[in-house]
């Protein structure tokens, strides 16, 4: 099948069947309609919608609207009835790790449809598409296993007369704004926890990549999922912030920019106090010792830089090297990056598709301008290829820098695109100082064979994650949060599940009062 061939399928399959609850009834001429999925149904979009553009194909994908503050509210309503009066507020721990199970079995049988939507609406490689929707089919059978081990805790010795004992309790409407770097991927560390713990939800995607979230919630619904306690607001960021503002959300769980959290942070009480997950940006430090073992580094690096054509919260964009081997790191770094294959995402070859719109291109682009009128050295990259048998698309090749200069925009900020930066240190101390002073605080990896040497720079690291010898891997098991401008409150593991919770506290007084006033 040629690329086009391919292309055509996937538009064809990929808006069949599984965005069929979702489609909204429009003329011949055009790409399909999308609307919000509230209570199991389209929602038609108020005005005309926007088209996205495919980075993939480079053709139109679909048009959807922008969620009116109406569809918002009709979300929120009947996620307020569903979890208040309706069968999801009443089911069992049980019923909840069924339909996850449920859904988990789902997404694996529907994994070739759902990775095809994925390369579709962001332009990642298949072969990443398939890592990603295998990890997401983990997380909803993770979160179904711990549905039904809520926990709590019994406390027995207060006094001779008291007993205690604390209940975990679903936190009631949950919101979950998602970004569109990891459109399933992060969708699936939100969703299992919020409906594992009992919460009753409305999702609100990126408008870059609204298909996966329709798609998966289409799935939850087949596997038995009360309608109302699930919808998809579609929409940019009024639809978010009137979700933020609702009286009727209990939690928000966001991820997303720093900009975009700081504005969430600020909002979320305006209406009533919420309690609000932050996971926002990052600049990942990777701390290369005179103790590591270079050929490790240089393909682990590879990876941690330039995997979803860097666009990861916890890229390796900032390569911290000792002086005595930073050199040639960032030589053989900048050999491996010529030697990526850029390409169509459907090719079994590709390593690396275009960004997700000309937009964020488009600022990348200007980011290594400033850093080029900074000074900073390009070793790798920082052209805009067309590989073979692709259009004109956002593609940007795998970009190596150096740079002594902390300050510098290369060092400093989240690009989110392929680029990464070597600098030089000459003391570990030196090293940790000048990781730690990063105003992001979500990972940093340290690269030695030294168990001593890498658990001492480990433990003096201000980031919620640190990779020993690794990378951007993350598990469902394992609690991913960050620290400062990356945000609060860790997803995954039992804390990730916990947020979606209350803790109630139950006194039990087996004696009766003894005095007026007991401390
Ligand atoms: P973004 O902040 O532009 O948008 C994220 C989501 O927030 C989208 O759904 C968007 O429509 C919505 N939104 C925008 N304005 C809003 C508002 N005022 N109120 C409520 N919602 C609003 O981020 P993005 O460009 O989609 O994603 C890239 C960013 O996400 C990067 O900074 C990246 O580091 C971060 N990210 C962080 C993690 C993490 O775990 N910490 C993981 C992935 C991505």
């Amino acid at each position: 099948m040629t690329t086009a061939e391919l292309h055509e399928d996937t538009a064809h399959r990929g808006l069949t069947p599984l965005l069929d609850r979702a489609r909204v009834p429009a003329g011949d001429e055009g790409p399909p309609v999308l609307g919000s999925l509230v209570g199991g149904n389209a929602v038609a979009p108020e005005g005309e919608g926007t088209v996205r553009i495919s980075p993939a194909t480079g053709q139109p994908a679909f048009r959807a609207g922008d969620g009116s503050v109406t569809a918002v509210d009709t979300a929120v309503a009947r996620a307020r009835t569903a979890f208040d009066t309706g069968a999801w507020g009443r089911a069992t721990a049980r019923d909840r790790a069924r339909v996850l199970a449920r859904t988990a079995h789902l997404i694996e049988a529907h994994a070739g449809e759902l990775a095809d939507l994925l390369v579709l609406e962001t332009g990642k490689p298949i072969r990443e598409a398939r890592g990603e929707v295998a990890a997401t089919a983990n997380a909803f059978e993770y979160f179904g296993g711990l549905a039904r081990d809520l926990g709590g805790r019994t406390v027995r010795d207060i006094d001779a007369s008291v007993f205690a004992f604390t209940v975990r309790e679903p936190a009631g409407v949950a919101a979950l704004i998602v970004p569109w770097n990891f459109p399933l991927g992060i969708l699936g560390q939100k969703l299992p926890p919020a409906l594992a713990a009992g919460c009753t939800v409305v999702v609100k995607p990126s408008p870059l990549t609204p298909l996966t979230s329709l798609a998966v919630v289409s799935l939850l619904l087949e596997a038995g999922l009360d309608p109302d306690a699930l919808s998809v607001v579609l929409g940019e960021g009024p639809a978010g912030a009137a979700l933020v503002a609702h009286r009727d959300v209990d939690v928000v769980s966001f991820t997303g920019s720093t900009a975009t959290g700081r504005h969430i942070a600020a909002h979320a009480g305006s209406q009533r106090l919420k309690r609000v997950a932050l996971e926002a940006g990052g600049k990942t430090p990777v701390l290369v010792t005179a103790h590591a073992d270079l050929d490790e580094v240089v393909e682990g690096l590879t990876f941690a830089a330039f995997f979803n054509q860097g666009q990861v919260c916890v890229a390796g964009s900032r390569i911290l090297a000792d002086a005595t081997v930073a050199d040639e790191l960032a030589e053989r770094l900048a050999a491996r990056a010529d030697e990526l294959v850029l390409g169509d995402p459907w090719s079994e070859s590709t390593q690396m598709g275009p960004l997700i719109s000309q937009q964020h291109f488009d600022g990348v682009r200007a980011a290594l301008d400033t850093s080029r009128a900074q000074g900073v050295r390009v070793l790798a990259g920082a052209r805009t290829p067309e590989p073979d048998g692709t259009r004109a698309r956002p593609f940007l090749d795998p970009t190596v820098l150096w740079t002594d200069d902390d300050e510098s925009t290369a060092a400093r900020d989240e690009l989110f695109g392929p680029v990464t930066v070597v600098q030089p240190y000459a003391t570990l101390d030196e090293a940790v100082t000048r990781a730690n002073a990063s105003a992001y605080g979500l990972a940093a990896s340290v690269w030695s064979n030294d168990i001593r040497e890498a658990m001492d720079l480990t433990l003096r690291l201000r980031t919620g994650t640190v990779w020993i010898n690794g990378s951007t891997d993350a598990y469902p098991e394992l609690p991913l949060g960050g620290r400062r401008d990356s945000g609060h409150h860790a997803e995954f593991g039992r804390e990730g599940m916990e947020f979606f919770t209350e803790s109630k506290t139950v006194q039990i007084n087996r004696g009766g009062r003894k005095d007026w006033y007991t401390a």
